[in-house]
């Protein structure tokens, strides 16, 4: 048996989703900017999709740009934040410790060309406040971007709140929303989002397509350059069958949210429940505000490595936080965001469930993941010396 628990990486297509994409694959093949009638039925099927999605984000159509992923539309979002800043004059921009690399690097390219990036900590339940925000927002803050709700701990953050701080100080509001789309409310009336990225293959979409939502009057920057497609703002000939595949993906989990949310976060309650029998653990993130498929916790004396691959052994796929930061031996920078030390936040384990999750691969993993802690730690010098006194336990 297999219990597939790295949802937050990527996720199974629905098989909707692939039924919606095969006409797009097959006979429907034509380019939605030619006239013909085959390129135009392309080009209505696009137009449906951008409809479907826009309604599922309370959004317009025309504020919907399909782009190749999440990376993509928050490289784009912020950058054309950046670029409405400095016709300005404003170079400072607010957001989190903790956010995706997507962000993050983007951000830093930004501060070698002059920006004033601000990083606001996160505290150790890994979460900011609207306060915090209104604080930070200065005469020349040209963007506040902050993740609807964090990719390896699962805590989801005020954005309502920090939506509206943002629109009564008049600045823009950037909401990187990879892992709440389709797993929890989102809507970018009530969130005061002026733009939003998201990524089909994170809620049972195709890889290698998202949106960025980015409210009508808002002048972005092409990444881009070439035809005419996506009004002009992100060319290259459009790939029809993702963005169906990915509009239908969008509308299933948005019939069945709340029936998915509370399923999900029912197993969710019961794995964490489990864990938290193991000596020397903690769970990461927000306790409360959190996503409904999330699980993460740190286990002291622990290589998160050598427990993922322990852990497929008894058929559990999981991860050690981030898939984008597997395979480089830095910590995760959210763990150390938190506050853990780099000896704790080695010791990580991020188990993310989705609705197609079963009660039975839960319990294969409550079986599997106390055997393999305790069986690495007795195999750990440095373990041996906790428990002899020699050193002291963290957790
Ligand atoms: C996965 C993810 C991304 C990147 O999306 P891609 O479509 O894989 O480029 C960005 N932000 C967050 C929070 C993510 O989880």
């Amino acid at each position: 048996m297999e219990a597939y628990m790295d949802n937050a990486a990527t996720t199974k297509m629905s098989s909707a989703a692939i039924k919606a994409m095969l006409p797009y694959l097959e006979e429907e093949y034509g380019n939605p900017s030619s006239l013909h009638s085959r390129g135009q039925k392309a080009a209505e099927a696009l137009e449906s999709a951008r409809k479907m999605v826009a309604e599922c984000l309370g959004a317009l159509p025309k504020e919907i740009y399909f782009t190749s992923g999440g990376s993509e539309a928050d490289n784009q979002a912020i950058l054309s934040a950046a670029m409405i800043g400095l016709r300005k004059g404003k170079k400072h921009i607010v957001t989190t410790a903790f956010e995706h690399h997507a962000v993050l690097h983007t951000l830093l390219k930004l501060e070698k060309q002059g920006f004033d990036v601000q990083y606001l900590s996160v505290g150790k339940q890994g979460n900011v406040s609207a306060e915090q925000v209104a604080k930070a927002i200065r005469e020349d803050t040209c963007l506040v971007t902050m993740m609807t709700a964090n990719n390896e701990i699962g805590s989801i953050l005020p954005i309502a709140e920090i939506g509206a701080v943002c629109r009564e100080k008049k600045v823009l509001f950037h909401t990187d929303a990879v892992q709440a789309v389709g797993h929890i409310p989102v809507n970018v009336q009530e969130m005061k989002a002026d733009m939003l990225s998201m990524s089909a293959h994170k809620f049972h979409g195709p890889k290698g397509v998202g949106v960025l939502y980015a409210k009508s009057g808002i002048a972005l920057t092409n990444l881009i350059e070439g035809g005419a497609q996506e009004r002009g703002k992100r060319a290259g000939t459009e790939n029809v069958a993702g963005i169906m595949g990915m509009a239908v993906a969008l509308r299933e989990a948005t019939n069945h949210l709340s029936d998915n949310m509370k399923k999900v976060s029912a197993l969710r309650d019961k794995l964490i429940a489990g864990l938290l029998k193991i000596p020397h653990c903690v769970l990461n993130g927000d306790p409360v505000h959190r996503l409904p498929g999330n699980v993460h916790f740190c286990f002291e004396g622990i290589e998160g490595e050598s427990l993922l691959l322990l852990l497929d052994e008894f058929g559990v796929q999981g991860s050690s936080g981030s898939a984008c930061t597997s395979g480089s031996l830095d910590p995760s920078h959210v763990l150390l965001a938190i506050g853990h030390p780099h000896e704790i936040a080695h010791g990580s384990l991020r188990l993310t469930l989705s609705e197609y999750t079963t009660e039975q691969e839960v319990d294969l993993a409550l079986d599997a993941v106390p055997k393999v802690v305790e069986r690495l730690r007795s195999m750990s010098p440095i373990w041996r010396d906790k428990v002899n006194g020699n050193k002291p336990f963290i957790l």
